[in-house]
């Protein structure tokens, strides 16, 4: 089961405005008929469905476009579409010749600014690779590097099947062009229900998510609590942990039942056209990973975050409060793995998202302000001894390598001296990076 609550400001949001691109293009693309004179002797090395595109070409402004741009804007001299397994090799063996730094690019959604420090390099666009094999038992499947997750969703959904969470990942030792996953029946349809609420109720939802977790009238000027429970399995198995939520006075609920793997995108507002997959429009986080829901830290938070969103600028900005399954994350040995260990102690995500218009520089000192305010007013209620943890894919770059990665000092230099054998030249060093040392 998963438990969401997005603190929404506003329910509706109106789409994104597209953005030119900034500055930093601009003077490569004057230079790129001498650069493309000198880069012809990749293209006869790649397959015949391989593209190599620059900064005059008419597909380059699209390429640049990101999830958060433009406040996350990789420099990019030349973008690479590799078509094969080899086509990935020959790129990075040729980017090694030449030393020049190279970033590999699947759903362009990564909003560390880490990845703002490439100095002009390749982007090896993932996108062509792009491939789902069921295998013939069905047990298995079979993904191209570049593959987005709502595809392999479709894809496995149209076979009646769904995939584990995946181990492991990280994106700091090279290169993924195909990874083979475990895949599985779907065990039934899902039950959900939304609840809103007003905001006084915070503590009041948050103190029975951590009784949940525990055991396996809107005001004009104050957001409100929207929180989504999720449940795999028909309704009469769902009802009881609803009936909780109703009894705490909800000012409306969205029930929705026998709900497919596809459909359950929309209802959660995940989907393709909601705000969360919006392209090109700068927003960050400020990733907090926590042991359970401390309601004085939370309210808190809230009050920072109501504060947030009565600024024009960032009105339409969401409080995303997540909890986790964690059975099957502590059924692993925490020895087989370097993953910090708060990881498996913190199933509660908190992530103000932030979102505003214009140029990434007009929001961003502010938003940044803001989402560290929220951060450590969360942080500030976490129990004696417990340690700071952010999710690394919640990270936006401004956090400390320990925060991400875990204290334990055994585990970090395991990781630290797998960074070594597998990338010891640094080459995989703009997202959230392992240091060699
Ligand atoms: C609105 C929004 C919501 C988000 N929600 C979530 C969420 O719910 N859960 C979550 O975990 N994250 C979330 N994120 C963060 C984002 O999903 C992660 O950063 C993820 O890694 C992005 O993957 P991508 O392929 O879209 O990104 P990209 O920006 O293309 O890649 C991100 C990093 O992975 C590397 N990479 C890409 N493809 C490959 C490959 N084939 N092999 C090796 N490395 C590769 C890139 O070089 C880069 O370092 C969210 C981000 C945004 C903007």
């Amino acid at each position: 089961m998963r438990l969401s609550v997005v603190l929404a400001a506003w329910l509706s949001f109106i789409g994104a405005q597209a953005y030119t691109l900034g500055p930093v293009q601009k003077p490569v693309a004057a230079r790129t008929h001498r650069l493309k004179l000198v880069d012809t002797p990749l293209k006869p090395l790649l397959s015949e469905n391989a593209s190599v595109i620059f900064p005059i070409d008419d597909d380059w402004d699209a390429l640049q476009i990101r999830g958060t741009s433009p406040r996350i804007h990789p420099n990019f001299v030349v973008v690479v579409e590799p078509a094969t397994e080899e086509d990935v090799q020959k790129t990075v063996q040729y980017a090694s010749e030449l030393g020049l730094p190279f970033l590999a690019v699947s759903g362009s959604h990564g909003w560390t600014k880490t990845l703002n420090n490439i100095p002009y390099g390749i982007q090896i666009n993932m996108r062509k690779l792009n491939s789902i094999t069921l295998d013939s038992s069905g047990t298995t499947a079979t993904v191209g590097g570049g593959t987005l997750q709502w595809e392999l969703n479709r894809a496995l959904y149209a076979r009646n099947k769904q995939t584990g969470a995946l181990r492991g990942a990280g994106h700091n030792f090279g290169i993924v062009t195909s990874v083979e996953l475990k895949v599985y029946d779907i065990p039934s349809n899902w039950t959900l229900s939304t609840f809103i609420y007003s905001s006084d109720k915070l503590e009041a939802v948050l103190d029975l998510v951590n009784k949940i977790d525990s055991d396996a009238t809107r005001s004009p000027n104050l957001p409100l609590i929207l929180y989504s429970i999720s449940y795999q399995g028909p309704k009469p198995e769902a009802d009881p942990y609803f009936a909780q939520f109703e009894a705490i006075g909800p000012l409306t609920v969205k029930p929705a039942t026998n709900v497919n793997n596809v459909d359950i995108y929309k209802l959660t507002q995940n989907s393709l056209d909601s705000v969360a997959c919006t392209r090109n429009r700068s927003s960050m986080g400020s990733g907090t990973s926590l042991p359970l829901w401390n309601t004085t830290a939370a309210r808190a938070a809230f009050d920072i975050f109501t504060n947030l969103t009565a600024d024009p600028r960032f009105s339409q900005s969401v409080f995303l409060l997540e909890n986790y399954g964690m059975q099957g994350v502590q059924a692993v040995d925490p020895g087989s793995t370097s993953l910090s260990l708060e990881e498996r102690q913190y199933p509660a995500v908190a992530n103000p998202t932030i979102w505003w218009n214009g140029s990434a520089a007009l929001g961003q000192a502010d938003a940044e302000a803001y989402g560290e305010q929220i951060r450590q007013a969360l942080f500030s209620g976490l129990p004696e001894g417990a340690k700071k943890h952010t999710y690394v894919n919640y990270a936006v770059g401004t956090e400390h390598f320990n925060q991400m990665y875990g204290y334990d000092t055994t585990r970090v230099q395991s990781l630290k001296a797998l960074k070594k054998v597998y990338d010891p030249n640094d080459r995989f060093g703009y997202y959230n990076p392992v240091p060699l040392v």
